[in-house]
């Protein structure tokens, strides 16, 4: 049985697979770029102000995802914002994370070895002994025999480890572990398995470059006063250029009026190579009508793998021929929060699967 792995990316999808890994007594490291962990479940602060600015709240309705959420709320990570938007209720509740969505990652990430600022630049596999400058993760340097996976920091492949600091945490150039699980949005992944020179089985590699995401321009208002919005603070007007907006003070996330506005796919595809600052006064003049407060300043930010649009079929990918490598992540069951938990927990099962048989490389 080998007994590490590295996970990529501190998203709720890689947060959960890792997780599920250490309860079975794997080594495991989470690696992100990001200066938190939650990935598209963020909050950003300026000053006083906050804003929620990827996933607005969540749905659970899968057994195995309402235990996980049923866990949050009972410590107080999550709670119930609402069950409707614009004055209409379905029964169903959505969550919010307290104060904001990025709770849920900083919780998760209690306990787990998640290294974040640390952008991964490929994906490759190796053999021989574990070189200077590489950190082996868990017990895979006493098998340097075997084929396993190495991955490179970005920035820092070919640069000397600092003098005296050998391959310890935060120094080394790159990892090693006997399996790797990625959970970067699906192209992302590709072109670090592109950037190793690893080359994926054919029906592995078609199925992958088959998903697909809408991007999402958001813009993030500091407001003179509490906006218009009608509770619980947020819409989907359904026409225009805005797909969702909310009130960060009304949704308790903000001590002081902000608002977040998502412009739909559609209009985000058009403009997002485009002056971001534009986009961004055009969504505000659309906001004017329903938030009715004057703007002190806004920022925008463009998500480029906001949702996905086409999936995955099935849960995970575990590719063929290769040491223990599975792709995961919402684009893998849903384009929602739920999904990407439910994928982290198909991942850590099927990897253990393949860990246990013993499939050969
Ligand atoms: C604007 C927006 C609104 C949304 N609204 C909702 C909503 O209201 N409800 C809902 O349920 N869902 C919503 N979603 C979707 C939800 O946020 C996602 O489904 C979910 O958070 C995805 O989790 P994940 O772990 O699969 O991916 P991510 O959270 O994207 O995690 C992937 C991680 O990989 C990291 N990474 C990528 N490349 C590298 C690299 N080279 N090196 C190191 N790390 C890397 C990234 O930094 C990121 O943290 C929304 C998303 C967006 C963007």
């Amino acid at each position: 049985m080998s007994r590490s792995a590295i996970v990529i990316g501190a998203g709720l999808c890689g947060l959960v697979v890792a997780h599920e890994l250490a309860a079975a007594g794997i080594a495991v490291v989470v690696l992100d770029k990001g200066r938190s962990p939650g990935g598209r479940l963020a909050t950003r602060r300026e000053g006083e102000a906050r804003w929620d600015h990827g996933a607005q709240f969540l749905t659970a309705r899968d057994p195995r995802f309402c235990s996980m959420v049923d866990g949050w709320l009972a410590e107080g990570v999550v709670a119930e914002w609402c069950r409707g938007f614009g004055g209409t209720s379905d029964g169903h509740p959505r969550l919010r994370g307290v104060p904001g969505m990025s709770a849920i990652g900083r919780r998760l990430a209690r306990g787990l070895d998640v290294r974040t600022g640390t952008r991964v630049g490929s994906v490759a596999t190796v053999d021989g002994p574990v070189p200077p400058g590489s950190e082996p993760i868990g017990s895979v340097a006493a098998r340097p025999g075997e084929r396993r996976w190495r991955v490179e920091l970005d920035g820092v492949a070919g640069s000397e480890p600092a003098p005296g600091t050998g391959d310890a945490q935060g120094s080394a150039r790159a990892l090693e572990a006997d399996a790797v699980v990625l959970t970067s949005p699906v192209p992302q992944s590709l072109a670090l398995l592109d950037a190793g020179r690893v080359v994926l089985d054919e029906p592995d590699r078609a199925a992958l470059e088959r998903v697909s995401y809408d991007p999402c321009i958001a813009v993030l208002a500091e407001l003179e006063r509490t906006s218009a919005l009608p509770p619980p603070g947020a819409l989907e007007p359904g026409t225009g250029p805005i797909g969702w907006i909310a009130d960060n003070l009304a949704k308790r996330v903000s001590p002081v009026p902000t608002a977040t506005i998502h412009a739909t796919a559609r209009w985000s595809a058009e403009r997002f190579e485009r002056d971001r600052d534009e986009s961004a006064r055009e969504l505000l003049r659309a906001a004017e009508p329903l938030l009715r407060s004057p703007v002190r300043g806004f920022r925008v930010h463009g998500w480029r793998y906001a949702r996905p649009a086409v999936l995955h079929d099935g849960p995970v990918r575990i590719a063929r021929g290769l040491p223990p490598l599975a792709l995961a992540g919402d684009a893998f069951v849903a384009p929602r929060v739920e999904g990407a938990a439910l994928s982290g927990l198909a991942a850590a099962a099927a990897l253990l699967e393949t860990l246990s048989s013993g499939r050969p490389s």
